[in-house]
């Protein structure tokens, strides 16, 4: 049973929820009484806002359904490239745009060099460049932007990023507004990439359908962002701190790390990669993601990264084998590594990021 409301003032709720279902359906469609039962709303409720939403462009026809006597079955679609939306990832050294339609799919990309420690104003000449690049002559819904946390993704103020300074305070989301004239939403790259890790038909089977995914990030960092219910929103935490996956400890009394703790997850496993051991590196990335599995019951651990592309198989591997070798001590007992599904994240940050500014359109929040 659906959550739709047959009430005039949720109207844009229920054209939302009408709106998700399409998606996740892709260019197939689905019926007009398909939506009514899965939305729970009546056929009459559907007709207009199938009816609005085809008038605004956002919906068309996706052809019949064979039938077996009686009348054929018109089947509707989402109309995906009706909107599109640009995701910018600037990561510490490097930046990736992408122009993205209304499935979350990519059209445009580019990629080119960042110096994020350049400072705000420097980096955001870059951004709106990158915006330049990829959206062509495109009207926008608007641009999301992925950087390295810690921040506030509601204010879009950046906090004491780890070895930036300089970026303390910024309001990133704010001053990129200011350049481009439409709405911008920033967020941690971290949950960018499980956002991205979920997105419906995309990631695997959709945020719908899955339990708690952790998407873990070995970049110019290493991070996670979780999601911890089937269908539900990034989990950020009140003061948007949740996903410091990097800095929990592995070994006490390590080599001091950038964050100003000693044996960080996040030094273990860059020293390791530094050194050319990327398998040690891909160990430290288990221990800590088991860490993470057996606290909060992960159903899914996602890799990506750059670190990652490099060795992919090595990643999985070893991440398996971490979780595998840990399983007794998990909750649950026998079995429970096993359980857990790693697997490498298919779409990109960047994609996370234009998702910010997509997913309120289809009722979610990000
Ligand atoms: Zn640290």
């Amino acid at each position: 049973m659906g959550s739709g409301v047959n009430l005039p003032a949720l109207r844009g709720h229920n054209d939302a929820l009408v709106l998700h279902l399409l998606r996740g359906a892709g260019p197939v469609g689905l019926g007009r009484g398909d939506l009514a039962d899965r939305t729970g709303l009546t056929p009459q409720a559907v007709g207009k806002i199938t009816a609005r939403l085809r008038d605004e462009g956002l919906v068309a026809d996706a052809g019949r359904e064979a039938s077996t006597g009686g009348k054929p079955r018109t089947l509707l679609r989402l109309v995906r490239e009706a909107r599109h939306a640009v995701g910018l990832h600037l990561d510490r050294d490097e930046a990736t745009a992408v122009r993205v339609d209304l499935a979350g799919r990519a059209v445009a990309r580019w990629r080119g060099p960042l110096d994020f420690g350049a400072g705000p104003e420097a980096v955001l000449e870059e951004a709106v460049r990158a915006v330049a690049r990829v959206r062509g002559d495109r009207p926008l819904l608007g641009v999301g932007v992925a950087a390295p946390g810690p921040l506030d993704w509601r204010s879009g103020v950046l906090g004491r990023v780890t070895g930036y300074p300089q970026w303390e305070g910024f309001p990133l989301r704010e001053a990129l507004e200011g350049r481009l004239g439409i709405p911008v939403r920033v967020d941690k790259d971290t949950n960018a990439g499980v956002a991205a890790a979920t997105l419906p038909g995309v990631g695997s089977e959709g945020a719908d359908s899955e339990g708690a995914v952790a998407y873990v990030h070995v970049g110019t960092g290493l991070g996670a962002g979780l999601r911890l219910l089937g269908g539900g929103e990034v989990y950020r935490g009140r003061r948007s701190a949740a996903g410091e996956f990097g800095h929990q400890v592995l070994r006490l009394d390590g080599p001091p790390c950038r964050c100003g703790g000693y044996g960080c997850a996040e030094v273990l496993c860059l020293d390791a990669v530094a050194a050319g051991r990327p398998q040690e590196a891909a160990r430290i990335v288990g221990e800590a993601a088991a860490n993470l599995v057996a606290l909060l019951d992960v159903d899914r651990v996602l890799l990506g990264g750059r670190v990652v592309a490099a060795a992919p198989e090595m990643f999985v591997e070893g991440v398996r084998a971490v979780l595998a070798a840990r399983s007794v001590a998990l909750a649950g007992g026998e079995g429970e590594g096993e359980g857990v599904r790693v697997e490498l994240a298919r779409v990109g940050v960047a994609e996370g990021a234009a998702e910010l500014v997509l997913a309120p359109l289809f009722g979610r929040g990000g």
